[in-house]
């Protein structure tokens, strides 16, 4: 996809488009940011806008090299992904995948000395450089430190701080940040046909990674979590005490990816209580996540005093700090929903 098609990411499309207008374009980049906020599409459409054919030269996305960048089968352009099993040259059978191996920049050496074969400019993109081996790193530096010309390299990192210096030095740091929701949101409704009220909450579940919202909009799984939980939600209110413990039993008791199932669950019920109490301030829905919900919240909220609300609140807080220091999950659901209860009235 070219720069216009990108979402967020408008600092280091201006940054990356300047220096090149400019003459300043460096041998490598170094583009950091979470999982899921476009790094690699914002790479891909980098080698668009170098290798464009047509003359406006910002990457038109539809002229023969920047489909072929797109389809992944540009011979100057090349992506060394190691969890996708993208490689530069074939890796041995036995090859787990763990970090990024020697040969395989050995192979991007080789190649970058030769110029490009139809295209401007060379590109190779290599993912989770965090994992490049230190013989890996070290060979990269080589090629760092006496590039040659019309090469350009981008390494793809959550973090600088795992990187060798010597490496580091000499990238020109790109940071990619998460994508603000609304941003998301509407793109989720213009360009992917998914409807307001959806859009708000997986914009929000989506913690500002664009990649993630559309898996989560594809999947339609995380939706249907929400549905179930915030029903169990509201059935606590008013559960007894077998009850409470049933539905913490019975929501651990598959164990496949359970942390990051709980972590998604109680980021539904953080933004749930959060909608209750700002509706309980504002009355204003245009200010909800759960969009899609007003009704409930509105109902909930009035029912709830600002002191149910609070303690709520404050015991999803505590839970998701719980989960971060790896408490056992049941025993972390047990207590949230024990504190998921009207306070005793006065006696
Ligand atoms: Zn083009």
């Amino acid at each position: 996809m070219p720069f216009r098609d990108i979402v967020g990411q408008h600092h280091a499309i201006v940054l990356l488009r300047e220096a090149v207008r400019a003459g300043r374009m460096a041998h490598a980049y170094l583009f950091v940011g979470p999982a899921g906020v476009g790094r690699r599409s914002l790479a891909l459409a980098f080698a668009q806008f170098l290798n464009c054919e047509r003359p406006d030269g910002d990457g038109c996305g539809v002229c023969r090299a920047c489909r072929r960048i797109a389809e992944g089968n540009h011979p100057d352009v090349h992506l060394l992904d190691i969890e996708a099993r993208r490689f530069l040259i074939e890796p041995p059978k036995d090859y787990k995948a763990r970090e990024i191996p020697i040969e395989q920049i050995r192979a991007l050496r080789q190649d970058a000395s030769y110029p490009p074969y139809e295209g401007r400019a060379k590109v190779y993109i290599v993912a989770d450089a965090e994992r490049l081996s230190p013989g890996a790193a070290n060979s990269l530096l080589k090629v760092l430190e006496e590039p040659p010309p019309a090469v350009s390299i981008i390494l793809i990192a959550e973090s600088t701080t795992p990187l060798p210096a010597t490496l580091l030095s000499r990238c020109q740091v790109v940071r990619c940040s998460s994508i603000p929701s609304r941003e998301i949101e509407r793109t989720l409704t213009e360009q992917h046909g998914v409807t307001a009220g959806r859009a708000r909450i997986l914009a929000a579940l989506s913690a500002g990674r664009m990649a993630r919202a559309l898996a989560l909009a594809q999947s339609g799984d995380l939706l249907e979590a929400r549905e179930r939980f915030l029903s169990l939600l509201a059935d606590l209110e008013r559960a007894g005490p077998v009850a409470r413990l049933d539905a913490a039993e019975q929501l651990t008791r598959e164990r496949e990816r359970l942390p990051e199932r709980l972590a998604d669950l109680l980021e539904i019920a953080a933004w749930w209580y959060r909608d209750l109490a700002v509706w309980k301030e504002t009355q204003d829905p245009a200010l909800l996540i759960n969009l899609d919900k007003a009704e409930e919240v509105a109902r909930l909220s009035a029912a709830l005093s600002w002191e149910d609300l609070r303690r709520r609140i404050e015991a999803v807080d505590y839970a998701r700090d719980s989960l971060d220091r790896n408490v056992q999950p049941r025993l972390l659901l047990e207590s949230l929903f024990f504190k998921i209860a009207p306070a005793a009235a006065p006696a």
